[in-house]
């Protein structure tokens, strides 16, 4: 409510009657300020006054209402709450009504007080999720220092809102949405859910922060420490939600009741542990008088895939020898072991970021070289940060942070790539957050449509297929590109009706396209999270009965992510699919790990080489024979094999020598709207 504030505007759209007498009885003596426009009046001098909230009346309106709902919503570009009265409780238009960008529907009549009440928590819960976003930077630190995540509880729905790295600290599977307090208390050890609830009603009632130290009970039986800040998220002086952030203690707790010192150093590699090396960061620092220290944050790439197909054993024995390496360079006490597969350097007297760089690549080098382990001789890379004290940070975990957040960007870069921190990467966290939440409402909006880029016969350039890729045109970002959205999708959930779109257009479009007398197939790609929390078999079979599209003309594109990916047996649908004539490819390969082993258990029809794979294969002999291995390796599995990203002759005549059987890159094509495709592909049939 606007009350200690200027007065807020609210815009009523409604006819004289009922609805709009209610609105004026409740909006008024709160200090609002109303507008009232009429249907057929126009909204756009409104719009431009930017209300703080709106109320439709279509108690009369009908379907129209919708409408209403829609031009407001998309004016005020989805960031004000729309409460909706409807004439009767219709369940389709409810939900149609929340699809157009309503944040409430009520059904008429109407009281004053009901109104009210929910005006305030839509006023309430839009200004939680601001604050929430304001709140990037703490957002940031939270997810990225390992040991802290956040949450927000609405009181209203008693759901939980968790970051990414709360999940985790929790045991949850990351991106598995909001749960009840219920399912949080349970991960909390039995003696102590009473004392933590009563202390969470404390700090909601008496609207005030407290601290709370609890134990948690992990899966593996054993336990940590958690220390919680809880706050109450107030509105017109009422908790309507509950804020805290989480830390995981348990190092600390050791240190002070000295349980831990024999945790100083790491058990598996011998390196120092978390706690060991940021006390040395620290001391370092404190020493350091004017010199630059740098902070390497190191972490070996595709590591649960590696773990996944080689076994735990294996993945063990892979950071022994890369601590081995790591040594090499470095003091013992100036390594550590911080989290799984990832280590840290720091280097001290440094002269400038680029002699940092400079050891960063001997650093990559020699982990590159191929190496003895458990009788085996491999290879893996590794993709390394670098963060320079003081410049990137003055304290050991800002420093940590930063460079782990460099390495995150490294790894967005490609495999094996080494960043400098920079501050602009902070601001792709608050971009990923605008994502993230125009992601939302991008599906309601219509701004999400699907494009397709043909493939061709790699000797006669025939096309045989296109792959359906998903486009996002944004009113005020542009073009958003996949790469970056499907990501954020696919941590959000998001994914799961984004793809379904994406299956069921590409689907209905290519049946038409047949009905046109242009037969051809479509691969579509599924993401692992598709496999893991929705039933893709009956989806998918779903779509080709509606669309009346031939299972045959449908390919599905799946990663070796999931494989790796707890919590899925993708298989059964993945045979069951094949069973019915739909085929299925391996996409982006060559740029894991388990590779081999993994297509040899798991037999699909389709291999798509990777771009990364074949970007040099026309210079360099090296990657050519190994695509060509892997062409042969492929075709004795009975699987046809696609390069990617082809863009120019060259490439494309040397993965046909190399017996690649279909092609697919700018060099015949980018992707085109089902018009274009439509005319690309007459063209191509009459031969020109
Ligand atoms: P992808 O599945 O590997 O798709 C191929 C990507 O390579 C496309 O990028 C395509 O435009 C690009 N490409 C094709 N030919 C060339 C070339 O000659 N040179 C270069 N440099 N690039 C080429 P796009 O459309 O940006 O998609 C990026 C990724 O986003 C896709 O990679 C895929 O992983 C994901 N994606 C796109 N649509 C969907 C979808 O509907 N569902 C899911 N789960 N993922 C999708
Ligand atoms: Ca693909
Ligand atoms: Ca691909």
């Amino acid at each position: 409510m606007p009350s200690e504030e200027t007065p807020a505007l609210a815009l009523v759209l409604a006819s004289a009657g009922a609805v709009l007498e209610t609105a004026r009885e409740t909006l008024a003596p709160s200090d609002w300020v109303l507008r009232v426009a009429e249907p057929g009046d126009s909204l756009a001098p409104f719009i431009a006054e930017s209300p703080a909230l709106v109320v439709v009346d279509g108690s009369r309106a009908g379907r129209l209402a919708l409408d209403w709902v829609r031009e407001v919503n998309d004016g005020l570009e989805g960031q004000t709450p729309i409460v909706l009265v409807l004439g009767a409780d219709a369940p389709e238009v409810v939900t149609a009504a929340y699809a157009v960008g309503a944040s409430d529907v009520l059904v008429a009549p109407v009281g004053a007080e009901q109104l009210l009440d929910r005006i305030r928590f839509q006023t309430g819960s839009t200004r939680l999720v601001r604050s929430v976003q304001s709140e990037v930077e703490d957002l940031l630190n939270a997810q990225r220092l390992g040991g802290t995540g956040s949450w927000i509880l609405e009181t209203k729905s008693g759901l939980m809102h968790w970051t990414p790295e709360a999940e985790r600290m929790l045991g949850f599977p990351v991106g598995s949405g909001p749960r009840d307090l219920d399912a949080f208390l349970d991960c909390v050890p039995e003696n102590e859910r009473d004392d933590l609830r009563s202390a969470l009603d404390e700090s909601a009632e008496g609207a005030r922060s407290l601290s709370v130290r609890h134990r948690l009970a992990t899966r593996s039986g054993g336990e940590r420490w958690l220390e919680q800040s809880v706050e109450p998220v107030l509105s017109d002086r009422t908790a309507i939600g509950l804020r805290g952030t989480l830390r995981d203690i348990t190092s600390e707790r050791e240190d002070e009741t000295g349980e831990g010192q024999q945790d100083r150093v790491d058990a598996l590699t011998g390196l120092a542990s978390r706690p060991a090396f940021f006390e040395a960061l620290r001391q370092a620092i404190g020493e350091s008088r004017d010199s630059a220290i740098a902070v390497l944050h190191i972490d070996v790439d595709s590591f649960r895939s590696v773990k996944h197909s080689m076994g735990h054993v294996f993945g063990d024995r892979l950071l022994e020898h890369l601590a081995t390496v790591l040594c090499r360079f470095a003091n013992a006490g100036d390594v550590g072991r911080i989290l799984g597969d990832e280590f840290a350097v720091m280097l001290r007297d440094v002269d400038s970021p680029e002699d940092a760089i400079g050891f960063a690549s001997r650093l990559q080098a020699a982990i590159g070289t191929p190496a003895e382990i458990d009788g085996r001789t491999v290879s893996f890379t590794a993709s390394i940060g670098v963060a320079m004290y003081p410049e990137h940070g003055s304290t050991a975990e800002v420093l940590v942070q930063n460079a782990d957040l460099a390495t995150h960007h490294a790894k967005q870069r490609g495999r094996n790539s080494i960043e400098c921190f920079r501050a602009a990467f902070r601001k792709s966290v608050m971009r990923r957050f605008t994502i993230e939440g125009e992601l939302r409402h991008a599906m309601a909006r219509g701004e999400l449509f699907v494009e397709y880029q043909p493939r061709v016969l790699a000797d006669t350039r025939i096309p045989v297929g296109v792959e359906a890729l998903a486009r996002w045109q944004h009113p005020a970002l542009g073009r958003i590109s996949p790469s970056e959205f499907i990501p954020v999708a696919e941590d959000t959930g998001l994914i799961g009706p984004i793809g379904n779109f994406v299956l069921e257009t590409a689907c209905r479009e290519m049946a038409e396209l047949r009905l046109r007398g242009l037969p051809i197939r479509v691969s579509v790609n599924v993401s692992s999270w598709q496999f893991a929390h929705s039933n893709v078999w009956e989806t998918i079979t779903g779509i080709l009965r509606a669309t009346e599209l031939p299972p045959d003309l449908l390919e599905i594109e799946i990663t070796e992510s999931l494989m790796v990916d707890d919590g899925s047996d993708p298989d059964t649908a993945v045979r069951d699919l094949q069973a019915i004539g739909v085929r299925v490819a391996l996409d982006d390969f060559g740029t894991g790990y388990s590779s081999l082993s993994y297509v040899s258990r798991f037999p699909l029809d389709v291999l798509k080489l990777d771009r990364s794979i074949i970007r040099d294969i026309d210079s360099d002999p090296h990657s050519e024979s190994v695509a060509a291995a892997v062409v042969r390796l492929a075709h004795s599995l009975g699987m046809e094999i696609v390069g990617e990203g082809v863009d120019n002759s060259p490439q494309a005549e040397a993965l046909h020598r190399i017996g690649c059987d279909e092609l697919q890159g700018f060099l015949f094509s980018h992707s085109l709207a089902l018009d274009d495709l439509e005319e690309w592909l007459r063209e191509k049939r009459s031969g020109s």
